[in-house]
This record gives C-alpha cells, sequence and structure tokens, in this order.
C-alpha cells in the first residue's frame, strides 16, 4: 500500500552511511564521497578539550576527535558529570552537515583514573608480575566497562613500552623490561575492545608508543633510542606485532628518536614497517603536539604537518592551536605536498573504526552503564589483580605470613595510609598527587581489615613509638607520584630521607621489620635491606590496597614474579649492562609460602598472543646521521609572573624548571596560606611550546583532586583569599 511505498522510498533517500545494514566499507565509501575537503581535513585533528574556545568549534572546525590529556577532566568530575560533558561534544559535532561524530580519547592507563570513584588497577608494572594474561584481559574489560559508562569512546592504552632503564619516569607503565611480558599482555587489548568494537561496553584501544620507547639513552623521557635495527626488532617491535595481530585500533607513536630521527616524521618504521609489514590497517595518532618536535624547533609548521601526515600519521593530536594546524594543514594539501590520496587514507582509517564503534548509532551515552564506574565486581578484580601483583623478595626465617590474631602490629610510613601515593601518576591528575584523591582502601585500611579482633593495629606514620611489646613492625614506604617528564631519576635512586628515617625509628625497637615498597620501579635499596627481615614489592597498586594485606596475612599465597631486574645500584643502569656484580634480584624472581603459590586465575585470555614472530631482516639499517643538536633558547627559569591580585593578600609565585622538556614544561605549585598548606588545593599548570605561553596556560586549580576551574584559569584570581602561591 502507499504505506509501504513511502517508507521503501524513506529507505532509498536514507544514505548508504547512515545505514547500520551496510558493510562498513560501503558507508565509509558513501560518506568520504560526500564530504567536503574541510571535513575530510578535520578528520585528522584531535583536540584537548581544555583548549577547546566552544563546543560550537567542533562543527565550525569539523574537529574529528577530542581528548582529556592528563586529566583535563570535566569541573563536575563524576561519571555523570563526564557523560555530560561527552553528550554535549556529541551534539555539537552532529550539528555538522553530515553529523559525523567524535571519537573521544582519555588515558584510561590503569582503570578510568581521571574519573573520581573510578576503580583504580595497578600500574602496567604490577600487571606484569602476575604473569596472568587473563587476569590482565580481564582488567582491561572491566575498564572499558567503566569507560564506557561514560560515554568515552577510545583508551591511550595498552602503553607496550620494554622499560630498559629504571632512570625512566614512565618505567611504571612497561608491563617489563624483556619483549616477553608487554607482548602476553597484549590480551588487554581483547579486554578493551570486546568480542567485536560495536557491543555497549567495548572502546577503542591505543598500543603506545611506537616504537623504541623504553629504550632511549640513559633512560630520558622523550629521548633517542640508540640501537640497531635488529635490537629495535628484537626488543621493542614484538609487543606491537603482538597488538596488531590482536587486532587493536589505533597506535600512537612515540616522541623518542630512533639514532636521532623521530618517530613522528619516520615513514619507513610508520608506514613501510606497521602499515606494511606489521598490516597495521587501524589508524596511527601523533603523541601530545609530539609533530612539533620534528624540526627541533618549538611549534608546528606546515613543513612539520607534511613530514608527519606523509610518513603515516592519521590523526594529529595537536592539541591546542586547532585553528592553524587547519589552516596550515590546508595549504599543504593546496600546494600538493601532500597528497589527496594520503587524506582519504587517513578518513578511511579513522572513520572505519568511528563505524565499527557504532559511533553513527549510539552516539551518546548509555546512562544505564554509568554506575558500573567503581562498583563492588570491579574493586574486588583490582583486588585480585593487586595481590597477584605483589612480589615477595624477602622472607627471613618465614616472618610472613602474619598471624592474623594476637598481639600488636605497628604500621609506619608515608605509603600506608595515602591513597594519592599507592595510586602513583596518572590518577586524577596527569602527574597524580599525594593525599585523598579518590575513594578506595588504603593498605593500612587493608591491614586493619584483615586481622581479627584479637590484634592491635597501631599507626604512626613517621615511626615514632614503637617499642619492643610489638610483634611485627610493617612500614609502606617508596616514591611519591610522577608520569611523563618529571619521573626521570638521574642521580642516587634510593629511598627518601624521611622513610629512611622511619626504617631507622623501626629497626632501632628490635621488632622485625616488614617493608612494602610502593614505587613505579625498582629502588637502590641495597644499603638497606639486610636489615629487613621482610620485602613486599607492591608496586603502585591503585584503589584496592585491601590486595596487599592479602599477602601479607596470608590469604593468598604470592605468585608474583619480577617483570624486571632489580638492581643492587644505579650502576647496573641501563639493565642488563651491569657491573659485573649480580642483581640484587634478578628478572623473574618472587619467592612463595610454604604451600607453593596460590595458582593463577584460570581465565584463559580469548585471543591467545601469538608469539614474537621473528621478523624479516631483509631491510638494512637506516643510516641515518643523527642531527646536530638543535640549540633552543633554555626554558625560563626564574621569571614569575608576580602580579598580587585583588582579592589575595599576597601572592608570591615562582617556579623552578626542575626537568626541560623538548616541548615546554609543566610545575605543580601548592597553595599555602602563610607558610601552612591550604589542604587540597593543587594548581598545575603547562604550557606546550612557544605559541602557547603567552596566552594559554591551560591550568587547572583542584581541591582534593576535583577540579574547580578550568581551561586558560586565570589563576591568580582562583588563589583562596589570605593564601599564596610558592
Ligand atoms: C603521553 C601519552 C598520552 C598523551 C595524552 C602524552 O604526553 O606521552 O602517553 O597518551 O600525552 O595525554
Amino acid at each position: 500500500g502507499p504505506a509501504h511505498d513511502a517508507g521503501a522510498t524513506a529507505n532509498r533517500a536514507a544514505p548508504a552511511y547512515q545505514d547500520p545494514a551496510q558493510p562498513v566499507p560501503a558507508r565509509v565509501e558513501d560518506l568520504l564521497g560526500r564530504m567536503t575537503l574541510e571535513d575530510k581535513l578535520g578528520q585528522l585533528a584531535q583536540v584537548d578539550r581544555a583548549a577547546l574556545t566552544s563546543p560550537q568549534d567542533i562543527a565550525a572546525y569539523r574537529i574529528g576527535s577530542i581528548l582529556s590529556g592528563g586529566g583535563s577532566a570535566p569541573a563536575d568530575n563524576t561519571p555523570n558529570g563526564w557523560a555530560d560533558m561527552y553528550d554535549g561534544y556529541q551534539s555539537a559535532a552532529q550539528a555538522t552537515p553530515l553529523g559525523i561524530p567524535i571519537i573521544y580519547g582519555v588515558d584510561a592507563v590503569h582503570g578510568h583514573n581521571n574519573v573520581r570513584g573510578a576503580t583504580i588497577f595497578p600500574h602496567n608494572i604490577g600487571l606484569g608480575a602476575t604473569r596472568d594474561a587473563g587476569l590482565v584481559q580481564a582488567v582491561g574489560r572491566a575498564t572499558a566497562e567503566e569507560v564506557a559508562g561514560t560515554g568515552i569512546d577510545w583508551t591511550f592504552a595498552p602503553c607496550l613500552c620494554v622499560a630498559r632503564n629504571d632512570r625512566w619516569g614512565r618505567t611504571y607503565e612497561s608491563f617489563g623490561e624483556q619483549a616477553e611480558i608487554p607482548t602476553a599482555m597484549t590480551s588487554i587489548i581483547g579486554g578493551f575492545q570486546g568480542g567485536n568494537l560495536g557491543e555497549p561496553t567495548s572502546i577503542l584501544a591505543t598500543a603506545k608508543h611506537y616504537v623504541g620507547d623504553g629504550g632511549t639513552t640513559g633512560g630520558r623521557d622523550q629521548g633517542n633510542t640508540e640501537i640497531s635495527e635488529a635490537e629495535l626488532r628484537a626488543v621493542h617491535l614484538p609487543p606491537f606485532q603482538a597488538a596488531v595481530a590482536q587486532g587493536v585500533g589505533s597506535i600512537m607513536v612515540s616522541f623518542s628518536s630512533w639514532n636521532g630521527q623521530k618517530l613522528h616524521g619516520h615513514e619507513r618504521l610508520l608506514t613501510d614497517v606497521l602499515k606494511g609489514e606489521l598490516g597495521f590497517t587501524g589508524f596511527v595518532v601523533s603523541d601530545w603536539a609530539g609533530i612539533d618536535q620534528i624540526d627541533g624547533q618549538r611549534g608546528f609548521t606546515g613543513a612539520e604537518i607534511a613530514t608527519a601526515v606523509n610518513a603515516g600519521i592519521d590523526m594529529v593530536m595537536v592539541p591546542t592551536d586547532y585553528r592553524q594546524f587547519l589552516q596550515l594543514l590546508r595549504a599543504e594539501v593546496d600546494a600538493g605536498r601532500i597528497p589527496m590520496p594520503r587524506i582519504d587514507d587517513a578518513n578511511r582509517r579513522i572513520l572505519t573504526k568511528k563505524f565499527e564503534l557504532g559511533l553513527f548509532e549510539r552516539r551518546f551515552t548509555d546512562r544505564a552503564l554509568t554506575s558500573t564506574v567503581g562498583n563492588q565486581a570491579h574493586r574486588d578484580l583490582a583486588r585480585d589483580a593487586v595481590r597477584r601483583s605483589q612480589v615477595l623478595l624477602k622472607n627471613a626465617g618465614g616472618v610472613l605470613p602474619l598471624a592474623k590474631s594476637g598481639g600488636k602490629i605497628f604500621v609506619a610510613g608515608k605509603s600506608a595510609d595515602d591513597i594519592g601515593l599507592q595510586s602513583g601518576g596518572w590518577t586524577i591528575s596527569w602527574q597524580g598527587s599525594a593525599g585523598n584523591i579518590t575513594p578506595g582502601t588504603t593498605i593500612l585500611r587493608g591491614i586493619r581489615d584483615a586481622v581479627g579482633s584479637g590484634t592491635t593495629v597501631t599507626y604512626n606514620r613517621d615511626g615514632t613509638g614503637i617499642d619492643s611489646s610489638y610483634r611485627a613492625a610493617i612500614a609502606v614506604v617508596g616514591e611519591t607520584p610522577y608520569a611523563e617528564g618529571q619521573g626521570d631519576r638521574t642521580g642516587a635512586m634510593g629511598l627518601d630521607t624521611a622513610d629512611l628515617a622511619v626504617l631507622s625509628r623501626l629497626r632501632a625497637s628490635g621488632v622485625p621489620v616488614i617493608v612494602v615498597l610502593v614505587s613505579g620501579r625498582p629502588l637502590d635499596i641495597a644499603a638497606q635491606v639486610d636489615g629487613w627481615a621482610a620485602l613486599v614489592a607492591a608496586w603502585l597498586p591503585g584503589t584496592e590496597g585491601r590486595g596487599v594485606a592479602d599477602v601479607l596475612f596470608g590469604d593468598y599465597n604470592p605468585s608474583g614474579k619480577l617483570p624486571v631486574t632489580w638492581m643492587s645500584g644505579v650502576s647496573q643502569q641501563p639493565i642488563n649492562t651491569g657491573d659485573g656484580k649480580p642483581a640484587l634480584f634478578p628478572y623473574g624472581f618472587g619467592l612463595s609460602y610454604p604451600g607453593g603459590p596460590t595458582t593463577p586465575s584460570p581465565t584463559p585470555p580469548a585471543t591467545t598472543p601469538p608469539p614474537p614472530t621473528t621478523p624479516a631482516q631483509t631491510t638494512p639499517p637506516a643510516q641515518t646521521t643523527p642531527p646536530a643538536p638543535t640549540t633552543r633558547p633554555p626554558a625560563p627559569t626564574t621569571t614569575p609572573p608576580t602580579t598580587p591580585t585583588a582579592g589575595v593578600a599576597s601572592c608570591t609565585f615562582r617556579y623552578t624548571v626542575s626537568n626541560q622538556w623538548a616541548n615546554g614544561f609543566v610545575a605543580e605549585v601548592r597553595v599555602t596560606a602563610g607558610s601552612a598548606p591550604v589542604s587540597g588545593w593543587t594548581l598545575r599548570f603547562g604550557f606546550p611550546g612557544d605559541q602557547a605561553i603567552s596566552n594559554a596556560w591551560n591550568a587547572t586549580v583542584t581541591q582534593s583532586g576535583t577540579q574547580v576551574s578550568a581551561a586558560n584559569l586565570d589563576w591568580n584570581a582562583s588563589v583562596p583569599a589570605g593564601g599564596s602561591i610558592t
């Protein structure tokens, strides 16, 4: 009848790209055929939400992707706050003629770690210690559910770096120092992406940072990996081969160079090896302002854009100056320096993933999923991951496991009762921070929950008050949070003086000292370890501290094995080049209690990671001459914007660059009133390169982890009355 005919007409009129019944390649081709040049160029641009002047710019500039870099959380940092933000951006994208959805990326690198209340899993180094690919896949699945619960489509994880030098501040993002562990742990990709990308809780994964990021000379972040092609292929490439075999949807380029040539302009590695030899069909995304570094000068130029895109980068994490980026990109295309087929190829790769993710059909957050963020099932899984990640390194006289009943236990150390410290970097904020930044169970809480009612647990952070009436002292000490850039250690790598003081107070009591080390990497403890009865490497366990107590009290018989060599001194860095002395604890070391380790979880990974294939060695190593070192203007060290602010009695602002980046720097600032710290306030600012110094400070102010003011902040105005910033 007429009604039927009308329906058929409507179906014929609907563009093929909007029809979910059509195969994805047909939808992509149909859409490409309708896109203007502006539409296509916009798909290459990824913008940080903090740099987006208004959501309407998504439509005005046809922006294809938004990210929350290093936190960049919405003011309402709750699961619903994130979902509202996400939906707002998708509405803005819908306002374009073709209504192409954006794809939104975050660093969910150990759980959905930017979101207050999310489950925070152990950082990768701890997951590597579990050697349990099935468990790690389950961690990926739970993370994906939480990410999808806030609408977000894409995580910049897993980091598949093979960390070869503990000096590197991203060592904890590595599953291990030998290719075999990161290769096996690519099982997490199947967890993130689910059975197929179209499932409601599937998110796109990113294998990063391609390639050789963990092998830089001196362990310098964003440095130069000076090794032969054979070593690059044997040590650093296998995890990426496995990731491609697992169907990873995107791959992020490393800031680092290989023998002097920036990966961001490395056509042979990005196009010939990754897309050709390895057969990667997803899209390649650059790292944060990574293309700016190609010519060694600050900021990006048209030439750098052309080099990056022609080398094989499909999406550029601009991430701030998108107007200028799109202008320059357009000029390069108009001048024929970037061929149109390359732009079309990048679009096909990106749009294919958008279709596969179902973004054209399910554009907005499924609020029924939002309650999965931080739910009990995920916290239970995280606790299991924590206990499996613990590595028992020393247990003199079988002091562990501790009896749960009778007597008194003394707990000390800065990391005993601090969710921020046990979570490390990339938690709520980019660098992470101490304190009660998100809900969870501290290690102290876990200990208190583990013991029976007949046992007294006394806690004193600095270790004073202990005497010989206690049966055990547990010292929870280690590193304070850091992330890329700020985490590199160039000098000594021992415990800090406060930790050493706590440990000597405990030792002086004569009570056996059990050390729980909360750190992102092995520390230089050779001078102290003989004085300790037991040592547990807890890594950076995240929010579920009960998992640490499970090991201390024998609810779990430790099974973790070192994913990294534990140095006996800093002269053993980089790893395995040694100083002739044996390591303190070798790679793979880990003790159990009598009776043997608890059987690893039976869950097999859905897809068995393929064994690393022996790479073809046909291509001779590239004979790249390292460029002459570029002289760049030194970053300012003491030039302060010192303008006193209305409403603030005195405002002194001073910063020191502790780690000069090739591309700008950041600083963490504490807010104080007089000399007293104003609790919970943190101001963080950063500027990526020249162009942003004058006009975009991208500062955020948080109180107890909640962002109270957003982008381009007039930070002076946000100092609490009577406060100052030092
Ligand atoms: C880091 C990446 C991260 C990106 C976005 C970069 O600085 O190197 O690992 O995914 O920022 O936050």
